[in-house]
């Protein structure tokens, strides 16, 4: 290593290929893997004499079909970069975090401090330990370590990413985008893209529309930005940010106003023809249900079978099911009715066709600035498509209710859609929209439309229930509760009597009920405030939080070094796992050097992200590829190391010893109930069981010798129609990835949003939020979808601040990851911020010059770039190219910290609240809202310096 690092440096080239081969080498090609971004394609990866030579894709890998992108290929320069961490770093006494100021010392000493500390709190109170994880893909056993270590302060990056996409879908259909369902391009004939980075989903996406359009398919791509893959859509909409809902209720009311919906679908599949209750009091908006109590209980969304259809052949009001399905029965749309008891009545449908009435084309006009003859089209198309271009497949399959239906009905309209719809105040409830949307048109896990990937569809809600009660946090005690999960009514928030968040990041609080992916990004403000109560120790894994995963990143910062008044800091002690030395390294008190994804086992688990085909579950590993570099340790390990070492129940035997040697043993050995585990396939004493099965030690091996993957490819009869599709429910139940094997019907109503709607009212005994939030809660948790400007335009002047901004992510890197890669930092050595020439003009700023661009919460100086490729009321950035000066081993002075800029510094965490600041999230979910943002441009004065401003430094200003 040594040798190569030395040649990296020198003249000579690391590989001529017009060189005679090296004979007397040893060639190898190994198969893993790829984490250069969170895609997870397979990789082969080529060595000579142990050494890695270069990266290729593998053929034989179902994602990517050996497709590689500029990242993958790179990933031998992130092997090699120079700011690898290579041992453990304790900071010196008496220096302060942010100087980057340590020693370093052994693993035997960097497990025994935190062990020692560790033990300490779990004895005493263990939900002053937290753990966040950034775009890690291990949740599952990170998950695990915090439930076992008793604390519910632990979640991943979701919060800060997309959670919007991931709740308001599967809390409206049971499933989501990327690694749970996708859009079913081999049989669309419309593809519609909404708010997608270039780089998302990356190779199966581009792999999928190059295959699309070469079959005459047509691609519409709905963006404020036209770069990557609006740059080859059909057509490029331009949408302002953060008015995506708008769009949906308007192409809602231009299909419902003229009939392009799917009746027969919406009455069978959806809980559209269910009738709602209209008289006020406690029940005001919730399903009128059986009150037998056999059939469920009011008011859970879990429970679908007890809700009620009037039908319109016998003029009665029916039970939903059986009775509303029998053949001859006609479930009603439309209408307003009595139960016996005069309570009036009406099916959902009516109350969606109600709501989106006001939002005609030219409404959402003013709100988007897409002309409205465009969105009247664009209906039209969508409809048209759907309905009229429509086929069937030979594929019989039979429903939940034992109906046999010849042939599977296909909806040729697919959507895909991501962050840009997702990251704002108002994004679950567009979300919503968006999956109402999709199954109006019956495109939900059909055919050309949206299709589910395994382990879903979940129930609606899913079968997640996070702890929600301060008797579970108990010392040395495991939680017996997740400490994510997905709540179904109030009872299940995780507040104290008094409404008090139980979690340091208020996750699954009345601040954001339905935060199934926590909040990380408020985490650092609330321990350092001591709000709900003070952490000891917080250990961050590959999260850069003192950069660009936090808003506000100046006083972030600072609060990472903030002091109580006894002199001890307020996050008394910071422990960093991480590959590289990051702009979070620097304000560690212990650091943990992480393996790199090539030399590492790693899982994408079922019991996780795993990566699932359309027709049929599948996951995959990394296994090591070369050792690792110094005295790296892959977290994996430390975890198990430091799990045996707490002696946690899960990792420890009756007999007080551990269980598992390390990681990979961990995961071949370990069940979360009989026969299931973290890894499908070759399972069972022989290696030939497969989703369920007695452990196999062997299973490491097997999946190297099969391209690290395993996919089972289930029968057509179980390729769609998945939340109703008795035969696949079943399946799914026996192998454990459903608690039942109930139907999940579409939530084109939530009767789960309107029990918090309802208890924010008074109306409802139990659980009431707090007078500051009750307006907020009974406005956001709509039942039915709506729109409504994000939560910072009401502290902004428009006209002061006229611009939107936004970030995306480039191709070529990811996240912070990249800035260190020698060949991908000559692709993005520093950004732009991009204006439309009109924006640029009216403020006075030429293309090429200096600005400032200004939020009411900062001021940031970049160099700009005119572009006719962006919505005129939108500028835009790629997401930390900027870095600070020294970060990533960078040379002092370097393009990513001279030239390059970050956008965070003009992003408030914060937005005042009647009774003190809120976060700067979704009032649903807690998603971070990272691109409502209204700026200004403002030109430099003569004489300024060229160079970014601020200008931070990673150790230290100076
Ligand atoms: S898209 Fe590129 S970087 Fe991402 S996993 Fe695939 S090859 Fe790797």
């Amino acid at each position: 290593m040594r040798h190569a690092v030395f040649r990296l440096f020198s003249r000579e080239p690391l590989h001529d290929p017009t060189a005679a081969p090296d004979a007397g080498a040893r060639h190898e090609v190994k198969t893993t893997t790829c984490y250069m971004c969170a895609c997870r394609c397979g990789i082969r990866v080529h060595l000579r004499d142990g050494e890695l030579r270069y990266i290729d894709g593998n053929p034989n890998h179902p994602l990517n079909k050996g497709v590689i992108c500029a990242k993958g290929s790179a990933g031998i320069m992130k092997q090699r970069s120079p700011a690898r961490l290579t041992q453990p770093l304790l900071r010196k006494a008496g220096s302060e975090r942010g100087a980057g100021d340590f020693e370093p010392i052994s693993w035997d000493r960097a497990l025994e401090i935190l062990t020692t500390r560790l033990a300490k709190i779990r004895a005493s109170d263990p939900k002053q330990f937290a753990l966040f994880t950034g775009r890690d893909q291990m949740q599952a056993l990170t998950s695990l370590f915090a439930r076992q270590f008793g604390t519910p302060n632990y979640a991943a990056h979701g919060g800060f990413c997309s959670v919007n996409m991931a709740a308001g879908m599967i809390y409206t259909i049971g499933g989501s985008f990327w690694e749970f369902g996708g859009p079913d391009l081999a049989r669309a004939k419309l593809f519609v893209m909404v708010g997608t980075a270039e780089d998302h989903h990356s190779n199966p996406l581009k792999i999928a529309i190059a295959d699309f359009k070469r079959r005459g398919g047509r691609f519409v791509s709905i963006n404020p930005v036209r770069t990557g893959y609006s740059a080859i859509a059909d057509e490029w909409i331009a949408i302002r940010p953060g008015t995506d809902g708008a769009l949906f209720l308007a192409l809602l009311h231009e299909l419902i106003a003229n009939g392009l919906v799917d009746r027969a679908f919406l009455k069978r599949f959806t809980n559209a023809p269910q009738l709602v209750v209209l008289d006020a009091g406690e029940r005001e908006g919730m399903f009128a249900h059986d009150p037998d109590p056999a059939k469920g209980p009011p008011g859970d969304g879990r429970h679908p079978h007890n809700k009620l259809v009037f039908d319109g052949a016998s003029q009665t009001i029916v039970a939903a099911y059986p009775e509303g399905v029998a053949e001859g029965v006609d479930a009603a749309l439309e209408g307003r009715y009595a139960l016996a008891d005069g309570t009036r009545v009406a099916p959902a449908f009516a109350l969606l066709r109600e709501r989106v009435a006001g939002c005609t084309p030219e409404w959402a006009e003013t709100i988007t600035g897409i002309p409205a003859a465009r969105i009247r089209a664009l209906a039209r198309e969508l409809g048209e498509t759907a309905l009229h271009e429509a086929f069937e497949l030979p594929i019989a399959w039979t429903d939940a209710w034992g109906k046999r239906h010849p042939t599977t009905q296909a909806r040729p309209v697919a959507f895909h859609a991501m962050r840009g719809v997702a990251a704002h105040s108002n994004g679950f409830q567009t979300v919503r929209a968006l999956a109402v949307l999709m199954s109006v048109l019956g495109t939900i896990d059909a055919p050309g439309g949206f299709r589910h990937k395994a382990p879903y569809p979940r129930h609606i809600v899913p079968n997640f229930r996070a702890f929600n009660s301060p008797d579970m946090i108990r010392p040395d005690t495991p939680l017996n509760a997740a400490p994510l999960g997905f709540p179904a009514n109030p009872d299940e928030l995780a507040i104290e009597d008094d409404g008090t968040p139980m979690r340091i990041d208020h996750a699954f609080s009345w601040q954001a009920p339905l935060s199934a992916h926590g909040l990380m990004h408020t985490v650092v403000r609330n321990a350092t405030r001591g709000d709900p109560y003070r952490l000891d120790t917080l250990l961050l894994f590959m999260a850069n939080m003192a950069w660009n995963s936090t808003m506000n990143t100046v006083e972030v910062r600072e609060m990472l070094n903030r002091r109580s008044a006894d002199g001890e800091h307020a996050i008394p002690f910071l422990v960093v796992c991480d590959a590289f030395r990051s702009e979070t390294v620097e304000f560690a008190d212990l650091v943990l050097p992480d393996t790199t994804y090539l030399e590492r086992h790693d899982v994408m688990s079922i019991l996780d992200r795993p990566i699932s085909e359309f027709d049929g579950p599948a996951d995959s590993v990394r296994v090591p590829v070369v050792p690792p570099l110094g005295e790296c340790r892959p977290f994996q390990d430390v975890l198990v190391e430091l799990a045996s070492r707490l002696k946690l129940p899960a990792f420890t035997t009756a007999a007080g010893e551990r269980k598992f040697s390390d990681y990979a043993d961990f995961v071949v050995r370990y069940e979360t109930a009989p026969g299931i585990g973290f890894l499908m396939g070759w399972r069972g004493e022989n290696g030939d069981e497969h989703l369920r099965g007695a452990p196999n030690p062997d299973q490491w091996r097997k999946y190297a010798d099969n391209d690290c993957v395993f996919h089972l490819r289930l029968p057509e009869s179980m390729h769609y129609m998945r939340n109703w599709n008795r035969e696949y429910l079943d399946f799914a139940k026996e192998k454990g990835w459903r608690q039942k094997n109930d139907v999940v019907q579409l939530c084109i109503y939530s009767d789960t949003l309107q029990t918090f709607r309802l208890a924010a009212e008074g109306k409802t005994p139990g659980r009431r939020p707090p007078p500051h939030l009750r307006e907020r809660i009974a406005t956001h948790f709509d039942p039915l979808p709506f729109w409504s400007p994000p939560l910072e335009d009401a502290f902004v002047d428009r006209a002061r601040y006229p611009l939107a901004a936004i970030t995306q992510r480039p191709m070529a890197m990811y996240h912070s990851w990249d800035s260190q890669n020698a060949w991908l930092r000559q692709i993005h050595s520093h950004n732009y911020l991009f204006a439309h020439p009109s924006a640029a003009a009216a403020a006075g700023v030429v293309d090429g010059a200096w600005c400032w661009v200004e939020s009411r919460w900062g001021r940031v100086r970049c160099l700009l770039r005119t572009s006719e490729a962006v919505e005129p009321g939108t500028v835009w950035t790629w997401n930390a190219i900027g870095k600070a000066d020294g970060a990533w081993q960078l040379a002092p002075g370097a393009d990513e910290a001279r030239k390059g800029f970050l956008l965070n510094h003009l992003i408030t965490d914060e937005l005042p609240g009647d009774a003190g600041p809120v976060s700067n999230s979704d009032p649903v979910t807690g998603q971070a809202g990272w691109y409502d943002v209204r700026v200004r441009l403002v030109p430099c004065a003569a004489g300024e310096a060229e160079t970014t401003s601020p200008r931070l430094f990673a150790r230290g200003e100076r």
